[in-house]
């Protein structure tokens, strides 16, 4: 896979509310918390609701289909052991249906040159190692 960081510098800090997440990742399944007291996507995860404070959650899945909302092109190695990795296509993808949910990631397996804002991807799983999997993008019909 290309356009992902090396395996080896890549560790997840999972707390009591980002866990379920990556428990999921783990699994190739993308859920999403949302608010189980008025319906609000809560992400990144955290203890209240931003709408209603309310703390309770329930998990949804979601497909991982959705667009890029913006991006960047990484092509500095601001350490050395990501200078092979390079360049990296940095994304911020909205997903549909969660209220404008955006998950930051990679757009993988592409030339940085094909990626503009507004396009359709897919997700993909990078799997780092056991028990550890980030989720990717690749552009939709690519
Ligand atoms: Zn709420």
């Amino acid at each position: 896979m290309q356009g992902v960081l090396p395996k080896d510098i890549i560790e997840l800090t999972p707390n009591v509310y980002t866990e379920p997440y990556w428990l999921a990742t783990a699994e190739h399944r993308l859920i999403l918390p949302r608010c189980t007291t008025c319906g609000t996507y809560r992400f990144p995860p955290g203890p209240f609701c931003w709408n209603c404070r309310a703390q309770e959650v329930e998990w949804i899945e979601h497909d991982g289909n959705g667009t890029i909302y913006s991006f960047t092109v990484v092509r500095h190695p601001v350490i050395p052991e990501v200078a092979e990795a390079l360049p990296v296509v940095a994304a911020v993808v909205e997903l549909p249906d969660t209220g404008g949910v955006r998950l930051i990631s990679n757009v993988v397996d592409c030339a940085p040159e094909d990626v503009k804002i507004g396009m359709a991807v897919t997700i993909d799983w990078y799997d780092v190692r056991e028990n550890t999997t980030i989720p990717v993008f690749r552009l939709a019909g690519g």
